[in-house]
């Protein structure tokens, strides 16, 4: 019998492959980063054959050290940078352009017309998401565009468009399926989330031939046989980063948030079967489909959080590694009313100001170093919180507990200052690979290799939870601190 689920967990800046066992360990994995090309100021693209070429790499490399072949496969689960979008001729299977990547900004001037135009409240309506360069809708239209012959091959069907998951199955499937799973979909701008399917009014609003678009899955089903390395397995789970992160969390319930703490964060909540409506900046989006039923989350991403550390690090020289900053920040029993606002590209959920710069109020004679890397950390929770607050609000549910990984979950302190200021527990799981571990969940429920939830649910474990200790009047008094705090970083840059 298979032994292993392979998940190939497709990043941003690298490609990774790892093995699980039954009892969801790891036990083997490989990586490679791969090239980022800059042709223009705020332009991002990747060359989507040097991002297959490192998954296929990686791939054979953790065969190799878990000394597994093709055979021992169970499923394979794809779990990849979400809204990165290509287009690619189906006869070759060759790119006909780079990759447009989710940080692109070339298409911002599209989506200020498209706010005139006011399509941007059917965008939302219909698609959960926000009018904004990130998605890939606009995307696509530029390529269509600006690709030559693009449009007209794109018309006789010559061409086939896909996000990273869909590429990749295409690699995987020598070309044979051409799919993606709701999850992706959502984030494309073109998907409808309460029909789920394309939606022919955004297509033409964008002039995009239906027949460019993959065929959309669940995201827990076999879609096709890789083929490779002499061998075949079944790709059976497929899920956008984030989503795969809030299943690999196992946030199966309703009202179950977790949070990815790396450059920026990624918050996500199970919002159940019900289409979640956002007042206060969220997306909507498809957590995932499996087993006939389709689960949804409100999302909101904060733009800058691990990175304040960094920042302090390399270019304030603060700090020699993020790892100090715990240590700095316990030495002093609070930051002495010092409150930093990393907003240095503006401000993401809730509060989308584009204009605000990162700011650092309350300093007094008495202020130091620690007090700065303190509030660079408490940030992070206060951003957080804001978040999770919008969450509470849009989806009338309190959360119990916070899940959370990515780098700077790793800090205590910074564990313990959410739980406090969230007056909710924080719960740090066992594994790190939360994102691999989601796909390879999903794979491994649709082929039998995992019976259902609670089965998974039982291999699960908290390695810490940090319980709240803070008193509500404290906390509601720094908390009102770190607003009046963001307030002053608004509106900087006019
Ligand atoms: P990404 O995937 O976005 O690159 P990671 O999950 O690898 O991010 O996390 C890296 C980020 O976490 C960096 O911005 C770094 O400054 C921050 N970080 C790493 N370790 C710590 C730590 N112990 N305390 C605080 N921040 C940390």
């Amino acid at each position: 019998m298979a032994e292993f689920i392979l998940a190939l967990d497709q990043g941003t800046t690298s490609s990774r492959a790892i093995l699980f066992d039954h009892d969801g360990n790891v036990r083997a994995s490989a990586g490679q980063e791969f090239k980022q090309y800059y042709p223009q100021p705020g332009w991002v693209e990747h060359d989507a054959e040097e991002i297959w070429q490192s998954q296929l790499a990686v791939t054979q490399r953790a065969l190799a050290a878990a000394r597994a072949r093709l055979e021992d496969i169970a499923a394979i689960g794809i779990t990849n940078q979400r809204e990165t979008v290509l287009l690619w001729d189906r006869a070759t299977g060759k790119p006909a352009y780079h990759a447009i990547v989710w940080q692109c900004r070339r298409t911002a001037a599209m989506c200020d017309r498209i706010r005139r135009e006011g399509f941007d409240r059917t965008l939302r309506d219909k698609t959960g998401l926000v009018t904004d360069a990130y998605f890939s809708g606009t995307k696509i239209a530029w390529l269509l565009e600006n690709v030559p012959g693009a449009r007209e091959r794109a018309e006789r069907g010559e061409l086939a468009c896909g996000t990273i998951d869909t590429w990749l199955i295409s690699k995987l499937t020598r070309g044979l399926v051409h799919a993606t799973d709701v999850s992706n979909a959502s984030r494309t701008l073109l998907f409808n989330i309460n029909s789920l399917d394309w939606d022919d009014e955004i297509l033409s609003y964008f002039g995009v031939p239906r027949k460019l678009l993959p065929e959309v899955k669940s995201s827990s089903e076999v879609l096709g046989e890789a083929a490779l390395f002499g061998g075949t397995a079944p790709i059976a789970g497929v899920a956008g980063d984030q989503q795969a992160s809030l299943f690999g969390h196992q946030c199966f319930r309703r009202g179950n948030v977790k949070n990815t703490y790396g450059t920026g964060c990624f918050l996500l909540m199970n919002t159940g079967s019900d289409v979640p409506r956002s007042e206060s900046g969220l997306v909507s989006t498809v957590a995932w489909r499996r087993a006939g039923a389709t689960t949804y989350a409100l999302e909101g991403s904060v733009f800058i959080a691990g990175a304040a550390v960094q920042w302090l690090r390399d270019e304030v020289g603060l700090i020699k590694d993020a790892g100090e900053s715990e240590k700095m920040a316990l030495a002093v029993p609070d930051t002495g009313g010092v409150y930093f606002v990393p907003a240095f590209v503006g401000l993401g959920a809730p509060h989308w100001d584009a204009y605000a710069r990162g700011t650092i109020v309350g300093l007094t004679r008495g202020s130091n170093r620690n007090h700065l890397v303190r509030a660079a950390l408490e940030s992070m929770a206060y951003q957080t919180r804001a978040v999770v607050d919008c969450m509470a609000a849009d989806s009338g549910i309190r959360p119990e507990a916070l899940r959370v990984d990515g780098g700077a979950a790793r800090n205590n302190f910074l564990c313990q200052f959410q739980a406090d200021i969230l007056g909710i527990a924080v719960e740090r799981p066992a594994t790190s690979e939360s994102t691999a571990l989601g796909a390879a969940y999903l794979g491994g429920l649709a082929t039998g290799f995992w019976k259902d939830e609670p089965e998974l649910g039982r291999q699960f474990k908290i390695a810490r939870r940090f319980e709240p200790s803070m008193s509500a009047s404290r906390r509601e008094e720094l908390y009102a601190g770190w607003r009046r705090a963001v307030e002053r970083a608004k509106g900087w840059a006019t």
